[in-house]
């Protein structure tokens, strides 16, 4: 078996089909097998697992997956690397590749049908350009997962992790924390891709609450209310609440809400913790 890990391997393959990197796309491909085996052992992968990884491109990491785990389901945007992907995997009768943006596919459906509704792991080297918009929409619709085992970019995974009052900390570390528990499970130095980014990495792994940790009458007014917060960071939380044209709040309702949970008229969204955005939205939710 040729693994891909290895860089000759990986030239190997990318010349024998005349392969053409597309910086639209984000493709970074791993070059080193000790990364490789790393993210595979922090996703705690098992042969009982199903295993979606959103863009497989030439199969580097796939390969590792499809022999950990039962199933594996790989989503890969570029169609140059479909018949590439048959050929670096034919070994493996365990994988599905299909040929979508994974931004545009039914997840939950697939998720129905390849593993009849029980959870499925997540384990991906993302591409950067869209590494929010996958994450999020992997938490808000709510797809039956059991964790998302990524590597992104350094500074965006910093930010997930952030604390309350810290300049990383804002509207994604609160949605992030919501769904699930984050934990940076590696640093991936630029010279581990092929091309090398122009950023550092990192591995995060996120295990998805059963249940979430706060409880909120209304999710999606507690989500305003985090977005009207960070819209623009410099101001405080009662302007930047009244403010926001998604929500119809007066600065009084708002000063009155902070006041009842013994908290400064002054105070900046970044000093609020995710329990806090919970409770000003439940207050809140009765003035609608
Ligand atoms: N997994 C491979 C590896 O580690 O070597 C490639 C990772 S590369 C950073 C990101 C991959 O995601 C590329 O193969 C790219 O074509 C693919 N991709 C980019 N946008 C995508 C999308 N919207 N849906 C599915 N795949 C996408």
């Amino acid at each position: 078996m040729a693994y891909l890990g290895i860089p000759k391997n990986t030239i190997e393959v990318l010349q024998k089909y005349n392969f053409n990197f597309q910086k639209r796309f984000g493709q970074n491909f791993l070059i080193d097998t000790h990364v490789l085996e790393r993210i595979i052992s922090e996703a705690e992968i098992t042969k009982d697992d199903v295993v979606l990884e959103i863009g497989p491109g030439i199969g580097t990491m796939t390969q590792y997956l499809c022999e950990s785990a039962s199933k594996v389901i790989a989503v890969e945007i570029d169609n140059t690397l479909i018949p590439i992907l048959a050929d670096t995997l034919s070994e493996y009768d365990n994988v599905t590749v299909i040929n979508e943006d994974v931004l545009k596919l039914d997840i939950n459906k697939i998720v129905e049908e390849e593993c009849g509704g029980r959870p499925i792991k997540v384990v991906a080297n993302l591409p950067y350009y869209i590494t929010t918009p996958i994450i999020m929409s992997l938490f808000e619709k709510d797809v039956k997962i059991d964790s998302i085992t990524v590597m992104i970019q350094k500074e965006v995974a910093e930010r997930i992790i952030s604390k309350p009052g810290t300049k990383d900390y804002g509207a994604l570390t609160l949605a992030v924390n919501y769904y699930s528990q984050p934990e940076i499970v590696a640093n991936v130095p630029p010279n581990c891709f092929m091309p090398r980014p122009n950023v550092s990495s990192a591995v995060i792994r996120m295990r998805r609450y059963e249940k979430p940790v706060v409880e909120t009458e209304n999710k999606a007014l507690m989500f305003k209310l985090i977005k009207g917060s960070f819209l623009q960071r410099r101001k405080t939380l009662v302007n930047g609440i009244s403010n926001f044209s998604e929500l119809n709040f007066t600065k009084e309702e708002v000063a009155e809400a902070l006041t009842q949970m013994g908290l400064s008229e002054s105070i900046r969204g970044e000093k609020l913790t995710l329990a806090d955005f919970a409770t000003l939205s439940n207050i809140l939710n009765k003035k609608i």
